[in-house]
């Protein structure tokens, strides 16, 4: 079990409502699945290492900051004298190495995952400076998609291949390992240290407003909107699945508390929002128990307990 487990990240879950409640250009959706593949890569990374059996402490995406500067860890694993991380990649397909640049097989320069770990690498140092520890730094690339190939690959550089990792996993069970408190300070310095990205930070998210999005509540497991509600449940048509309206209704204030931030929770935007539900009355009694009113009568709106 990781130390730190891995969250969906705020910009995925934009991403993903909106990808329900709009239409995304081309460009938009290939933004979207690259961000839902990268994801997917991490956590199938995540099975593997949940499995090591050695002392040692996960912590899973960390964005850190030294000088002003940003730095992303997807994976790191803590050991008694070495501070493993892995940057985690989930190419598909065929890619060369040439001339110490990533091409895919058209030619076209990708993003050197190789510089990513050395870039890393040189501000976590700098970070273990201003913080006093004293944790040697290991890092590598790690291809998880069994349909990754690299022609002309380096036997150089720290690569592993998606047939590699278990193999990885070994040396990793195998490194003499005994935990102390100084190394969960270590662990606890970095978790207090970890920023929570702002998703609307990211310049990538498509635009988007309030009048223009699909209104209406989504199946929780296939994001169907063909839901209806059947004594207090709500039933998808596509693929059956059964949720509490209150669970649902809940699910909806959260998407619409995540897309628009500044927006008050009232009951008209939320009858709104959900679409399907037969009267303000079922909201209202959701949102009075779960959350605070403020003000009264139509002026009313609702914040965190
Ligand atoms: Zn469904």
């Amino acid at each position: 079990m990781a130390y730190k487990p891995r969250s969906v990240p705020e910009e995925l879950k934009v991403l993903r409502i909106l990808n329900n409640r709009m239409d995304f250009t081309s460009e938009q959706q290939k933004y979207y699945l690259y961000k839902e593949k990268g994801f997917e890569g991490e956590v199938r990374f995540d099975l593997l290492e949940e499995q090591l059996q050695s002392d040692c402490l996960i912590l899973n995406d960390l964005n850190l900051e030294v000088n002003n500067t940003s730095f992303q860890l997807d994976t790191s694993i803590i050991f008694q004298d070495t501070f493993y991380f892995f940057e985690v990649k989930n190419y598909e397909g065929d890619y060369c190495y040439r001339e110490e640049r990533f091409e895919t097989n058209f030619g076209k320069i990708i993003k050197n995952p190789l510089d990513q770990i050395k870039r890393s690498n040189s501000l976590l140092l700098q970070l273990f400076q201003v913080l006093g520890f004293s944790q040697t730094i290991d890092a590598c690339v790690v291809f998880v998609n069994p349909e990754f190939f690299l022609y002309q690959a380096p036997i150089d550089k720290p690569i592993f291949y998606p047939p590699q990792l278990k193999q990885l996993m070994r040396k990793l069970d195998n490194e003499p390992s005994k935990l102390t408190n100084r190394h969960k300070r270590i662990a606890d310095k970095l978790i207090s240290l970890h920023q929570v990205k702002s998703p609307y930070s990211h310049t990538k998210i498509p635009t988007y407003d309030y009048e223009r999005l699909r209104k209406g509540f989504t199946c929780s497991k296939c994001n169907s909107f063909l839901c209806s509600i059947t004594s207090g449940k709500l039933v998808c048509a596509d693929c059956g699945q059964v949720e509490i309206v209150e669970s649902a209704v809940l699910r909806s204030v959260g998407e619409i508390k995540l897309l628009f931030p500044d927006k008050r929770i009232t009951t008209n935007c939320v009858y709104e929002w959900c679409g399907v539900v037969e009267s303000k009355k079922v909201i209202n009694r959701i949102l009075i128990k779960r959350f605070s009113r403020i003000g009264h009568g139509k002026f009313s709106y609702y914040v965190d307990k």
